[in-house]
């Protein structure tokens, strides 16, 4: 059981280390947009339409608010990164109350008479 145990720190050990090293992230999601225009005889309406883009819009939700805003093609490369990380902080996450679950259960199993 103490074996068991002092392995569940250290792999808890190895996530918070991670965790602490994660750089600046953003929980939103990156996506390509195409917009049709208002002017008329545009491309963009055309019998074969070629619509303006692509544009690059992030959206997220937080605290059950949606929202979204463009990303300009320079800043593509950053944001994906930062949404990349976000989801590496996710998995990190999950996988502490995973671990941290299952030493807790220890914990009671040990202090029983
Ligand atoms: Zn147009």
């Amino acid at each position: 059981m103490q074996v068991r145990m002092r392995e569940l720190e250290d792999r808890i050990q190895r996530v918070k280390t991670e965790l602490s090293g994660l750089g600046v992230f953003c929980n939103g999601s990156l996506s390509r947009q195409w917009n049709v225009c208002g002017k008329p005889g545009c491309a963009c309406k055309g019998e074969r339409p070629k619509k303006h883009g692509p544009y690059f819009q992030l959206s997220f939700t937080r605290n059950g608010k949606s929202s979204s805003s463009f990303v300009r093609r320079k800043d593509v490369p950053i944001v994906q990164q930062q949404v990349r990380i976000y989801a590496r902080f996710r998995t990190l996450m999950d996988r502490w109350i995973t671990l941290s679950n299952a030493l807790a259960t220890l914990q009671t199993k040990e202090s029983r008479p």
